[in-house]
């Protein structure tokens, strides 16, 4: 059985005033579409129904990656993963954690922009119309119930963006524009721990590009996922530790996608590295407590306790792989 596109009109924005322009009327009930890698799945299953899509695709401005004066990497929201994955101007973190995304097929066309905004999944809504029909829509699909945690009263969809945690770990900053006008935003501002309204911008607005501070730290990206590609990730981590010349930790970033309804940051564990060496023993302690406070639930591919698990097990091989790298 092929499940197609639902009719939907589209229109290609030559500039960014006319895509905000377009998607800020409220009866074009618009969408935007950069690659088009995650939202096409969703109308094929009838997960969205948008009267017009707009394509972000052929604005010029969006697209690329520059480095600024002051050293900072500028990533145009509609640079490509494999654009990035490709590229030594942008962290070499950055580059490995788009170059784990799906295949290399789906990186040609997934932008950074589309990534970063990517809905949140679920077991339950990420099926076909009619099997949703025979189950009962969930909370995310408009019905009263979250089959997940049917007595709770929020959606608990995963947030399933790779490149999010490195974004947070960089502390990179996103610019959101609207035909109200323009802000900046740390992307830890960006997401929301609610699987149906996960985002903190508004539909309006448009994720133009990610700026990244000149980075002196280690880094490291970790994935669990079932299989070695197309796979999303079970989990994902990044961190970012600042060590002295004694090799004492200065500050320490750590952050776990895949888990929640948003990336998550490890602040207990990061406090505790702080003053520390990066000795085994001290690794172990912070990646126990980066696990400690996360609930995982029963929505996506195996169980709740083994992924649990797997955190402090990827947090410690990220710190492991920080430390080791030269700075
Ligand atoms: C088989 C498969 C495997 C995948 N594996 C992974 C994985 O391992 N890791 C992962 O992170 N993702 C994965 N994805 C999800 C998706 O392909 C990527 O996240 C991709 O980067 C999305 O980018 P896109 O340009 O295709 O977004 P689109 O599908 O075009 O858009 C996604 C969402 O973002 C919004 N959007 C897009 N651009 C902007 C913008 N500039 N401003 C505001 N809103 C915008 C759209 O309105 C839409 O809601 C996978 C998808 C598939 C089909």
């Amino acid at each position: 059985m092929t499940i197609q596109v639902p009719p939907v009109g589209f229109v290609s924005a030559g500039t960014l005033e006319e895509a905000a322009r377009l998607v800020s009327d409220p009866a074009e009930r618009a969408v935007l579409i950069a690659g088009g890698t995650d939202l096409v799945p969703k109308l094929k299953r009838r997960q969205t129904a948008p009267i017009t899509l707009v394509s972000l695709a052929d604005i010029e401005a969006m697209h690329g990656i520059a480095i600024t004066d002051d050293g900072s990497c500028v990533i145009g929201a509609l640079t490509t993963l494999a654009e990035i994955a490709d590229s030594s101007d942008v962290p070499p973190v950055l580059a490995t954690a788009a170059s784990t995304v799906a295949s290399p097929q789906i990186r040609n066309s997934a932008t950074i922009g589309g990534n970063l905004c990517v809905d949140t999944r679920c077991n339950y809504i990420d099926m076909p119309l009619t099997w949703r029909q025979a189950r009962g829509h969930c909370l995310k699909d408009g019905g009263d119930t979250c089959w997940v945690a049917p007595a709770s009263n929020r959606c608990w969809a995963i947030s399933s963006t790779d490149l999010a945690p490195v974004a947070i770990a960089l502390n990179a900053t996103v610019r959101l524009v609207s035909s109200r006008g323009e802000r900046v935003v740390p992307a830890e501002v960006l997401y929301r721990s609610d699987g149906i309204d996960y985002l903190t911008k508004t539909p309006d607005e448009i994720l133009v590009d990610i700026t990244i501070p000149a980075h002196t730290t280690r880094n490291s990206f970790q994935k669990l996922r079932r299989r070695g590609s197309i796979d999303f990730a079970l989990l994902s981590v990044a961190c970012a530790v600042d060590l002295d010349t004694e090799g004492t930790c200065t500050s320490a970033r750590i952050v776990v996608g895949g888990i929640a309804s948003a990336p998550v940051s490890a602040t207990d564990a990061e406090t505790f590295l702080a003053g520390k060496q990066l000795t085994p023993e001290v690794i172990e302690e912070a990646s126990e407590i980066a696990s400690k406070p996360v609930r995982a639930q029963d929505n996506t591919d195996t169980g709740q306790r083994y992924r649990k698990w797997m955190i402090s097990v990827h947090v410690a091989k990220a710190l492991n792989e920080a430390a080791a790298e030269r700075a």
